[in-house]
């Protein structure tokens, strides 16, 4: 049986309920939505807080790092005071003093493909919110294997990107966009990245899951959004598949 909102809950979250695209039926959804935040860096903050004080009723943060002085700019969930714990607790605290309803669960070791697999399994949708092309290409392919949808952020300097990715719908992957967009490899720390640039980011890949879990289809998957943070112009594009891309062309 699918949760239904308390009394409380419903007042809460009066402000979305009273939107005709939303309603009680959506607000629902979200309650009963489980979303797999993976990295909890500048991209993750933002997304994790705005999914939990937006009433998703369970979310699994995953980061096997720790808060550092040089993270806070932009990590915008941590304070100064809990530099040095791991990121993972320092988050659920924040979230659960939010939203004390929403089941906050934490990793804090890097998944094993096996473990990646049962983690995408337990949840709706997974937010790739990393910083690091390995763990991207292995997020992207394990979700794609598990027909589970995935929205990819990605931000360094001033400019951003995001992607949604539907196995069921058969979309472009991951993997068919970074072989167009000169994927980056260089790190934020030794390319610089501006906080709002990235929080930007971070903050649609919540909106964007939000809208999905509740049956909307905001960004069609496939299409990849690109922001500039220096003239705020976001580009649209529509990615062709690779029809020798090894996760998605076996679908
Ligand atoms: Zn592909």
């Amino acid at each position: 049986m699918p949760d239904t909102l308390s009394y409380a809950q419903a007042v809460t979250f009066n402000r979305h309920i009273v939107l005709p695209q939303i309603d009680l039926g959506g607000q629902e959804a979200l309650l009963n939505a489980r979303v797999l935040v993976i990295g909890m860096g500048g991209l993750g903050c933002p997304a994790a807080q705005l999914l939990c004080s937006s009433g998703v009723g369970q979310l699994t943060l995953v980061d096997d790092d720790t808060v550092e002085h040089s993270n806070l700019p932009r990590q915008i969930l941590f304070s100064a005071a809990q530099t040095g714990q791991l990121k993972v607790d320092a988050a659920r605290d924040r979230l659960q003093a939010i939203n004390p309803d929403c089941r906050i669960n934490t990793v804090h070791t890097r998944l094993t493909d096996d473990a990646l697999v049962d983690a995408i399994n337990s949840h709706d949708v997974v937010l790739d919110c990393t910083d690091n092309s390995a763990s991207r290409r292995q997020i992207n392919r394990l979700c794609y294997s598990q027909n589970t949808p995935l929205v990819s952020g990605a931000a360094i300097r001033f400019e951003g990107q995001l992607l949604v990715v539907d196995p069921v719908q058969s979309s472009p992957c991951y993997q068919c966009v970074s072989r167009l967009v000169n994927e980056e490899t260089l790190s934020c720390v030794e390319a610089g990245i501006f906080a709002p640039v990235v929080t930007t980011i971070g903050t649609q890949q919540a909106h964007i899951a939000m809208l999905l879990l509740m049956g909307t289809e905001v960004l069609a998957p496939g299409q990849l959004l690109t922001y500039d943070g220096l003239t705020l112009n976001w580009q649209r594009f529509t990615v062709p598949s690779d029809p020798y891309c090894e996760v998605c062309s076996h679908k």
